[in-house]
């Protein structure tokens, strides 16, 4: 994800230990998504390597997770774009992934996660130009949307969902390369295929996970989410799942403020879109954002939220 604008709200930190240590609501009973399956898709994506859009890692990933959805009985469609590389003028080619559940249903729910990495680790200390793997910045969204896809099928009206990996949401190689290029798109031919009519059916409402996976796991309300009107209901209703269901990694207070995805599905796009990123990840742009900071029960907190507000649209 983004660093440019992000910030905190220095008082939400203070906060942090104290909401740690507060007794916790009982659990209700979890959601049939299972950390330790969504961990060890973490561990073969990251197997890769570097992901980098328009790599053979990049092409690599796309086929593993193509395959995957397809087998778990989703309708995979490919959102093909190209963009041109800054520095050598070069064309790259670009695909957005769209897995389709319940193609039938008009009003639709749109997870999202970039499958891009970062090319370079550039806040890494010792070695900003070294390997880059994403586990957590990258490859967290995708494992957990790859879990997720076990209860799609059975999933009851009347929504259905579109699962949107977006390429190309870091593919920053200096300060001034635009983030976002893959959502971006997908956003404009939303909203062309709206406009037009060609586009039958509609989102209600959008999510994007990114940076979910991180061990020691405490996910606020993104500051963005929380203040646009739109959006904000979205905000409440999964963080309000999250405290029925005594999941202690959601605090339902504003944290940072981050540039991510939901940005242009909700402002170019006009989909409610909130975006579910713990942004406090001490290995974020380094090469130790590997699998070993990362924890299943981390993505079956946010997996098992996610789930259970799925199963409670009407
Ligand atoms: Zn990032």
């Amino acid at each position: 994800m983004a660093s440019r604008f992000a910030r905190l709200i220095a008082i939400v930190l203070c906060a942090v230990g104290a909401l740690r240590g507060r007794a916790e609501e009982p659990a209700a009973p979890i959601a049939s998504f299972s950390g330790a399956r969504a961990m060890a898709h973490l561990e073969a994506i990251v197997a890769i390597g570097p992901r980098v859009s328009g790599s053979p890692g990049m092409t690599q990933q796309r086929e593993l997770i193509v395959e995957h959805f397809r087998a778990a009985g989703a309708t995979v469609t490919k959102q093909p774009f190209q963009i041109r590389d800054r520095k050598t003028g070069k064309a790259v080619a670009m695909e957005n992934l769209v897995v389709v559940w319940h193609p039938d249903r008009t009003e639709r729910i749109l997870l999202g996660a970039h499958y891009d990495t970062r090319p370079f680790p550039d806040r890494d200390r010792d070695d900003p130009r070294g390997t880059f793997v994403g586990a957590n910045d990258g490859a967290s969204g995708v494992a957990l949307l790859m879990e997720l896809a076990g209860a799609m099928p059975g999933l009851a009206g009347p929504v259905g969902v579109d699962f949107v990996l977006f390429d190309a949401e870091e593919y920053v190689f200096g300060p001034r390369d635009p983030y976002f290029l893959g959502s971006t798109h997908f956003a404009r031919q939303y909203a062309a295929g709206r406009k037009s009519g060609e586009t039958g059916w509609s989102y209600r409402a959008g999510l994007v996970l990114d940076m979910v996976a991180d061990a020691d796991l405490v996910v606020y309300q993104e500051s963005k989410s929380v203040s646009w009107p739109d959006t904000r209901p979205v905000v409440d209703e999964v963080w309000a799942v999250a405290k029925r269901m005594g999941v202690r990694q959601f605090v339902a207070r504003p944290g940072y403020e981050v540039e991510d995805d939901h940005v242009p599905l909700r402002n170019l796009g006009k989909i409610p879109t909130a975006d579910i990123i713990d942004f406090d990840y001490p290995s974020w742009h380094t090469t130790h954002d590997t699998a070993a900071a990362c924890s299943g029960e981390s993505l079956e907190a946010v997996g098992s939220v996610v789930l259970q507000w799925l199963r409670e649209q009407r």
